[in-house]
Order: structure tokens, then C-alpha cells, then sequence
């Protein structure tokens, strides 16, 4: 029987759309920085990719800048937009978060349903030095949870401040338009709508400041130096395409293997933030009683790969940063794993995945 492959939030398998990009790309051979014929085309496939990416997010192609993923982006804006001070949420993804704290970021703390506490973000906007620049995630990797962005947006605007906004997993999962965010800047990653790893883009928005990391051969309109990695970015540029094209149905389609999922748990599984806003890919659980790092080791014997929401490391697992600022039991937060589906999911996947759970369960049971 196949695998079940349940952690689209970690990375999405290659779009075949995406894999024969980047082969048609392998082939074509110069730099794009070249005048003569071969560096012409090579140019024409790096700028229909920038064209496919910014129109998946609404954005003009000449403000989306190539980096090698999701991380680089995000530090490109926190640095480049070389604001008097920084606000963090506390459930940033740790590529955003480590590199604010490193800036001397303060953290807006979030409610129990895991949304950024408006009225915490108001006060701290009103003491921070202006202009100051907010880093809030569209959608949360561990909990799927959607921050409601247009409310922190506005409260920015009034603040005379830059909001950046990481958009890495939700992006193929429900619309993202940098212009209806009203973000400054938006960071998306190739590999979780199944482009290849090791390619993203910093989205900036007209007039949004922006100051280069490194000086170099003027790449990337001088963002971004260093020859762009052609092949990554076709495959980026399709799959963003079809991304983009499907993302109604895929929502719909998503949901309903979630909720089938969901359905099928233990009763005594616990679902985080099933009260909020959610991605419709995404589901965070506990059970009660079993440690995520076992469970992770046994479904993956059973067949189906799954994420452990905690942290491991050195073979410990530590409480997730987000379930705690969500005010989680520490006991509950380390049983937590959690499951999230993508553009090759099947509803078979989703009730074989949930079968695989309650067997564990009666497994550890016994
Ligand atoms: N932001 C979020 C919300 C993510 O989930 C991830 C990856 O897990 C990243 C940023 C980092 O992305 P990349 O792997 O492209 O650097």
C-alpha cells in the first residue's frame, strides 16, 4: 500500500508542472545577465516566473525579488526596511522570530485562539519607535491559524508603521493579494505549493523602503545579488501559476479532507484552534496521554508521515513556542502533531491517516 504523505506544511511534493519547468529550464543555457542571444533567454524564462509569481499575489513584477526561500526574504525586510523598531507576533515562524529578537524586536503577544491581542499591538505600537515595522504571519504553519490581517494592518497605517507579512503557508491555500493585505512587504516559499526548495520571493509594495543586504552585480535590481537560480525559478514560477488558478477549489477541496480527518479522530482528540479562522490544510491535535515524538515514529512505520507540533531537539522535545503564547497546558502541548494536506491529497489519504491515529491510540492503550 502507499504512503501517506501528511506534512504539506513541512514541504509539498513537486507539481509536475513545476518539475517540467524546471527540466525545460536545465536546458537553456546562460546567464541571464548577458546581452547575447543564450543569456536573452535565459532572461525571458527568469522574467516569465517573476510575472507568474506576481500575479499570483497581486503584485507589480518588477517588486518581486527573487531569494532562496521563505527565511532569506523575511530577514531581507526585517533589515531592509531599516525601521527605528520591530514588532514580532509571538507565533512567528522561528525564520521570522529568531531574526527579530536578534533586532531587538518587541513580541505582540496572541489570545488563546492564537490571534494577534489588537489592543496589545496598539500599545506597543503607541511606545516604539517610528517608524516601526510589525511582522505577523498570514497563516500559522503549526495551528493553521489566519491572523486577521486587515485589522493589524490598519492599526500599522495609524501607527505611520510598515507591516510585513509572511504569507509562506498560506499562499495555494486561500487568496493572498499584497494590495488587500495592505502589507509593506510579503514573503512566499516555493516549496510549500510544490515548486522546488530553495527559492522564495520578498514581495515589496510600491514605494515600500527597502535598503539591500549585500552589494554586488546588481541582480535583482540591485536587491539581491548573485546569478538567479533559472531552473528554481521556472519550477517556482508554475507552480505559483497553478497555485494561484486552483486556489478556490483547492480551498473546498482541502477542507473536506481536513474535516474528514478530523471527524475520524478519537474523541478524545484535541483540536487546536478549531474556533478560529484555519487554513483549511492545516490540523493541529493532542492526544491526550501519548508523546508526539512516539506517535510521529509510529505512524511513519504505519505508513504515514505526519509532523510532531513540539520542537525536538538532541532528543528532547520542548513545548512549541506557539501553543505556548496560546496559553496551551505544557503536558497537552507535547503531545501535539500535527497533519496537513496539499494539491495531491486524497480522501483516502485522510481517512487512512486518521485510522492510523486511532490505532496507535488503542496501541498505547493496551
Ligand atoms: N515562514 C513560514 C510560516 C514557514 O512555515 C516556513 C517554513 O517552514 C518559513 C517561513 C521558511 O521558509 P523557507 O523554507 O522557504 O525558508
Amino acid at each position: 500500500m502507499s504512503f501517506v504523505y501528511a506534512d504539506y506544511n513541512a514541504s509539498a511534493p513537486l507539481r509536475p508542472e513545476a518539475a517540467e519547468a524546471m527540466n525545460a529550464a536545465l536546458r537553456v543555457t546562460g546567464n541571464p545577465s548577458s546581452i547575447h542571444s543564450a543569456g536573452r533567454a535565459t532572461r525571458r524564462i527568469l522574467e516569465d516566473a517573476r510575472e507568474s509569481v506576481a500575479s499570483a499575489v497581486g503584485a507589480r513584477v518588477e517588486n518581486v525579488v527573487f531569494t532562496s526561500g521563505a527565511t532569506e526574504a523575511l530577514h531581507l525586510a526585517l533589515r531592509g526596511a531599516r525601521a527605528a523598531s520591530v514588532i514580532v507576533s509571538a507565533t512567528e515562524h522561528d525564520a521570522c522570530f529568531a531574526e527579530a529578537i536578534a533586532l531587538g524586536a518587541k513580541v505582540a503577544p496572541v489570545t488563546r485562539g492564537g490571534e494577534v491581542d489588537l489592543a496589545a499591538l496598539q500599545a506597543i505600537l503607541r511606545d516604539a519607535a517610528k517608524p516601526a515595522l510589525v511582522a505577523v504571519m498570514l497563516a500559522n504553519n503549526e495551528t493553521g491559524i489566519v491572523q486577521p490581517i486587515a485589522r493589524i494592518a490598519s492599526l500599522v497605517r495609524e501607527a505611520g508603521g510598515l507591516l510585513l507579512v509572511d504569507a509562506a503557508q498560506a499562499l495555494g491555500r486561500m487568496a493572498v493579494s499584497i494590495g488587500d493585505l495592505d502589507a509593506s512587504y510579503l514573503v512566499v516559499s516555493s516549496h510549500k505549493i510544490g515548486g522546488p526548495q530553495g527559492i522564495g520571493a520578498l514581495v515589496l509594495a510600491p514605494g515600500a523602503p527597502f535598503a539591500a543586504m549585500h552589494a554586488g552585480g546588481g541582480q535583482e535590481r540591485g536587491r539581491r545579488p548573485g546569478t538567479e537560480n533559472i531552473a528554481a525559478a521556472a519550477g517556482f514560477g508554475a507552480a505559483a501559476a497553478v497555485a494561484a488558478r486552483d486556489v478556490e477549489v483547492a480551498a473546498v477541496r482541502l477542507a473536506m479532507r481536513r474535516d474528514v480527518f478530523e471527524q475520524d479522530l478519537p474523541r478524545d482528540a484535541i483540536v487546536f484552534g478549531r474556533d478560529s479562522v484555519r487554513l483549511p490544510n492545516t490540523s493541529l491535535f493532542a492526544l491526550p496521554g501519548v508523546r508526539a515524538e512516539t506517535a510521529v515514529i509510529a505512524l511513519d512505520l504505519a505508513g504515514v508521515a505526519v509532523s510532531s507540533g513540539a520542537a525536538c531537539s538532541s532528543g528532547k522535545v520542548r513545548e512549541s513556542r506557539v501553543l505556548k503564547a496560546m496559553g496551551v497546558d505544557e503536558a497537552l502541548a507535547k503531545s501535539a502533531l500535527r497533519v496537513s494536506f496539499g494539491w495531491n491529497s486524497t480522501t483516502e489519504d485522510a481517512e487512512r491517516a486518521a485510522a492510523a491515529v486511532a490505532k496507535l491510540v488503542r496501541a498505547e492503550a493496551a
